[in-house]
């Protein structure tokens, strides 16, 4: 028996976590993504933290993806993951690279 600390729910039963939105440094809002069958390896349930497709990732999943980024989620840029807020999209912050002239 192991439960989510942040959703309360037994993980090896819940269809998932609830929605925490991922929260940025510049205020951008992303919803999290759904478990996809991909992840799943075949199976109804991700390898990791058992959320069933369609269900979102509990947090601390190591297969969640950042909404934003498509990075791992454990390595998101995201400062805080927050429920009941509305999203805000904002495009990703410039960052320097090779494709800065200025
Ligand atoms: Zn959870
Ligand atoms: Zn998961």
């Amino acid at each position: 028996m192991v439960k989510c600390k942040y959703c309360k729910k037994e993980m090896k039963t819940a269809h998932g976590c609830d929605k925490f939105m991922f929260k940025y440094e510049d205020g951008a809002v992303y919803a999290p993504l759904k478990v996809t069958p991909e992840e799943t390896y075949g199976t109804k349930r991700c390898g990791d933290c058992a959320a069933e497709i369609g269900g979102y990732h509990h947090i601390g999943c190591d297969q969640e993806k950042d909404p934003r980024t498509g990075n791992q989620a454990l390595m998101s840029d995201a400062i805080d993951r927050v429920k009941n807020i509305k999203p805000v999209m904002k495009p990703m912050p410039k960052r320097k690279g090779i494709m800065d002239y200025f």
